[in-house]
């Protein structure tokens, strides 16, 4: 319906995708986000690259809803059959994103986050949706016929940012009393993700918004993050870095595998292979039930010949140290620690290793096992688990089942993707089928 005004809360990938949306189907949009400029995590993305969306997409890329296993959900199944990998290359193609292929992860051809988001905010601009930095929203109250939003100008950041953030306040629309002001409108689109990352502006206060309104939240907790373990086994540890096939086990039950880059921490285990598994790993943990990662080391022998290329190995240089005899195929720090908890002296030599010895070594090397102690948190999380409970959403428009007229994409949702485009993706596609519903 042309000039239905529609608020969107949050200038994030989802509210800006809601924005342009809404805009070219004709609703004038205001965007509110209250830091000083739009989209600042999306310049953080895929290491300052955005990887944007990726060619395998599948419901089995994404936890939503009380579906911890990373299975199906109605809501994902239908929003990825409506918006396909193909629908996200075409939006960004339009606004001028040459995408970038690299084993399916999509990135900007020009290598450049930033790129991405001027695209955004140029068509927002071409299109003339208003918006408006240093408003952070405060209260949505439902009037007669929409919806009252309260809105607290941030003063502090206000003046100068605002020039630089190119924000506009075409309509005046917004009424200011002191530093707070309200804004009627007809639709609200909530898009203020999470909790991850709080210094580029999600700090939950979008989950204070959508309860206030009725909504229940699923409890929230970090997700593609690092996983805690025993500071003493890996402070030595520290800055190695490999690639390893891990798994998770929970109560010594296998829930999910993955090969990738492994980064050793002081704190524990880092880098994408755990990430993918962070989210069944934190959930299990909090659940106080027992969990391990399993690393094999040579992912690249297959298993039923790692004792024959150990032994051969002894064999070929039996005449070096064990504390020698593993570098070349191990960082050498990391061969240590092997020798350590094989229970094998490290000025050894390799020629005396029997068959039990070398056994005891392989199971190290290829089952090296960590109990899970704990997690990073949202300063170093890529995503939140957890949020609005999507049993008080309609899976079709994202419209809310309690207010009607009211919308959620993005973050704020119980939904989160594993590493590759794909909470990215969700964000652009659940932004841009609330909007298309809300101007219905
Ligand atoms: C370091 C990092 C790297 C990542 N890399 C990738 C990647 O390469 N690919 C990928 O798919 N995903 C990646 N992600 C995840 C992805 O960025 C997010 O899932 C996605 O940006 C979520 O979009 P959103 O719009 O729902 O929320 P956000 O991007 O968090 O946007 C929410 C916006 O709402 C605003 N806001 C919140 N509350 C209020 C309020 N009360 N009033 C006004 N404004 C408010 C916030 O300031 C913010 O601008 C990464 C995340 C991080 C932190």
């Amino acid at each position: 319906m042309a000039n239905r005004r529609i608020a969107i809360v949050g200038g994030g990938a989802a509210g800006l995708a809601a924005a342009i949306t809404a805009s070219r189907q004709g609703a004038h949009v205001i965007v509110l986000e209250h830091k000083d400029r739009v989209g600042k995590k999306i310049l953080a993305t895929g290491n300052g690259r955005c990887n944007y969306t990726n060619a395998k997409m599948d419901p089995s890329c994404f936890y939503a809803g009380d579906q911890r296993g990373g299975v199906d959900s109605p809501l994902i199944t239908s929003l990825l059959k409506r918006y396909p990998t193909e629908k996200i290359l075409d939006f960004f193609t339009e606004i001028g994103i040459e995408p970038s292929e690299r084993d399916g992860y999509y990135y900007p051809a020009s290598g450049q986050a930033a790129a991405v988001l001027d695209c955004l905010r140029a068509e927002c601009d071409r299109l003339g949706v208003e918006i408006h930095c240093n408003s952070d929203v405060l209260g949505i109250q439902l009037v007669t016929g929409g919806f009252r939003i309260k809105v607290r100008t941030i003063e502090s950041e206000q003046e100068g940012a605002a020039e630089k953030s190119g924000r506009t306040e075409k309509s005046g629309k917004i009424e200011k009393r002191g530093s707070t002001s309200n804004l009627k409108v007809d639709r609200v689109i909530l898009c203020c993700g999470g909790q991850a990352s709080p210094v580029t502006g999600s700090d939950g206060s979008g989950y204070s918004l959508a309860m206030d309104l009725g909504h229940r939240i699923v409890t929230p907790f970090p997700a593609l993050t690092g996983l805690k373990a025993d500071p003493k086994r890996f402070k030595p540890l520290a800055g190695i870095r490999a690639r390893v096939c891990a798994s998770l086990t929970v109560d010594g039950k296998s829930i999910r595998q993955e090969e990738g880059e492994l980064q050793l921490t002081e704190n524990g285990l880092s880098g994408i292979v755990i990430f993918q598994l962070s989210h069944p790993a934190i959930y299990s943990h909090l659940q106080k039930k027992k969990t391990e990662i399993h690393i094999n080391f040579l992912p690249q022998w297959a298993e039923g010949d790692v004792f024959g290329r150990l032994r051969q190995r002894r064999d070929q240089l039996g005449h070096k140290e064990l504390q020698e005899w593993g570098v070349g195929l191990f960082p050498k720090k990391l061969w240590l620690q092997m020798c350590k908890e094989a229970g094998l002296p490290l000025m050894m030599s390799a020629s005396q290793m029997d068959n039990r010895c070398l056994s005891r070594l392989q199971s190290v090397i290829t089952d090296f096992t960590v109990p899970v102690t704990g997690y990073l948190g949202y300063d170093r999380a890529q995503v939140t688990a957890g949020g609005v409970d999507l049993r008080d959403i309609i899976a079709e428009t994202f419209e809310s089942k309690k207010i009607s007229g009211m919308y959620f994409a993005g973050e704020i949702l119980d939904v989160d993707g594993i590493c590759g485009g794909y909470n990215l993706h969700f964000a652009w596609a659940s932004g841009m089928a609330a909007a298309e519903a809300a101007c219905r």
